[in-house]
């Protein structure tokens, strides 16, 4: 393979597509040599076919809201690749939503899911609707337009989504509704991180963040390092922020910054379950600012525009967004002595920001690894549907750890360079991609 050939091409046929491109030159770059090592990828042209989706589908979302207005959305579902199973993964629900984020988001799902040990395929979808601001009764009626034409597409054996970016339990419960009005059947399985009495999980509302920080031990435990005394700072303060500091809290460390588009609390004493808990009710509130956090609990301070990376800190987790960490945030927290990045969000850093941390020689693991706790416990709940039980949290939650263990280790075994540095990037995009290739390759030219 020639990556800059194939990146050519793919610059050629979709021209501004800049997340895509950018996720797709990554694992490239990364998986370059071990592909070369296999002719049998080169000459059933794997790459080629692995880095465009196996279709997408778009429609558009009409819906009324609270003012009577009608208003107009895209929708989309872009199914990536079912080379080991059903299409799975989440719908993001954010004004920013285009195709280009979706099939970056697609195409890293499906190394994701293949890391997680699971019979799970890639897919993404979601809209540009915007939920900030809206009532719930707005979100209701959308989020049963958008099933309206997504539902003939997925099914427990087709395409499972679940939550992502301003999609959580409640508006996966509103979709759920629809589907089962149109489809006239009790499916639990097609979608996943459902309510509890109604074929959900237990540990799945955690897991992205359990999951994450069960990595990040791991990740430390290896270097001669602990997470207990720590300080940590966190992006975001939506679903999986929450489950991260649930998890560094109760690990022994220090939450000292979550953060959101306003701005960055800090929070000097830590998290206690009172502050946990309130995280959740500021993502319910559909206003997007974290600043409230600091008025209610008066040891924190909230300090405007600032970012999350500006507070001086031992490990930072990006968990907001693509892109969330800069080359001038990674160089501010290199001169603060952060000795561990683990993203959470998917692709939270920009290319130059992970050559910086490298650099640097500090701890660092990208989302498809350290995030795949999330669409693993979604695994888990898809087994639980299919076999009509459910799990006691402490089994899924010990399956959970089993798996962020088997992905460390995965990425130990691809990612360990000749001076012992261990490229947690590298690692995680060959093991996830030889397992999607060789299936590729067993399945034939389809
Ligand atoms: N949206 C999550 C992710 O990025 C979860 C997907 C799922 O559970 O299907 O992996």
């Amino acid at each position: 393979m020639n990556v800059q050939n194939l990146m050519t091409d793919l610059e050629r046929k979709h021209p501004g597509e800049s997340e895509y491109l950018q996720a797709v030159r990554e694992v490239l770059e990364s998986i370059e040599e071990a592909y070369n090592e296999h002719p049998e990828f080169e000459q059933a042209k794997i790459v080629e076919r692995m880095v465009e989706p196996d279709r997408i589908i778009t429609f558009r979302v009409t819906w009324v809201d609270d003012a009577g207005a009608i208003q107009t959305n895209l929708g989309y579902r872009v199914q990536f690749n079912s080379a080991i199973g059903p299409y799975k993964g989440g719908i993001r629900f954010h004004r920013a939503v285009n195709l280009s984020m979706l099939k970056f988001l697609g195409f890293e799902q499906t190394f994701k899911n293949a890391l997680t040990t699971l019979p799970m395929g890639g897919a993404k979808g979601g809209s540009d609707f915007d939920p900030v601001g809206k009532s719930n009764a707005e979100i209701m009626r959308f989020c049963q337009a958008f099933m309206l034409e997504l539902w003939h597409n997925i099914g427990p054996d087709t395409d499972v989504p679940a939550g992502d970016v301003g999609v959580g339990g409640r508006e996966i419960g509103y979709m759920y509704g629809m589907y089962k009005k149109l489809a006239r059947e009790y499916n639990t399985g097609v979608l996943t991180g459902k309510g509890m009495t109604w074929g959900g999980s237990l540990v799945r509302p955690e897991a992205t963040g359990f999951g994450a920080l069960y990595f990040v031990q791991h990740m430390l435990q290896r270097a001669g390092r602990e997470l207990k005394g720590a300080t940590v700072a966190i992006s975001g303060f939506g679903n999986v922020a929450w489950g991260a500091a649930k998890k560094a809290t109760e690990l022994g460390a220090r939450v000292i910054a979550i953060s959101g588009p306003d701005g960055v609390v800090y929070n000097p004493n830590g998290m206690t379950d009172e502050k946990i808990a309130y995280m959740l009710e500021l993502r319910a509130s559909n206003r997007n600012i974290v600043a409230p956090f600091a008025e209610k609990f008066t040891d924190a301070t909230f300090i405007s525009g600032k970012k999350a990376w500006s507070i001086k800190c031992d490990i930072a987790l990006p968990c907001a967004f693509q892109n969330e960490l800069t080359e001038a945030d990674a160089e501010e927290l290199l001169a603060n002595g952060t000795w561990c990045v683990a993203e959470v969000s998917n692709m939270g850093c920009t290319p130059e920001a992970i050559a910086a941390l490298q650099r640097a020689g500090i701890l660092f693991a990208p989302g498809k690894a350290v995030n795949a706790g999330g669409v693993a416990t979604s695994g888990l709940e898809m087994t639980q549907n299919a076999m009509h039980i459910s799990w006691a949290a402490e089994e899924v939650d010990a399956k959970l750890h089993y798996i962020m263990n088997s992905i460390h280790e995965a990425c130990v075994k691809y990612g360990t360079e000749p001076s012992g540095y261990i490229n947690y990037v590298k690692g995680a995009n060959i093991a996830g991609f030889m397992k999607v290739a060789r299936a590729m390759l067993e399945q034939g030219v389809v």
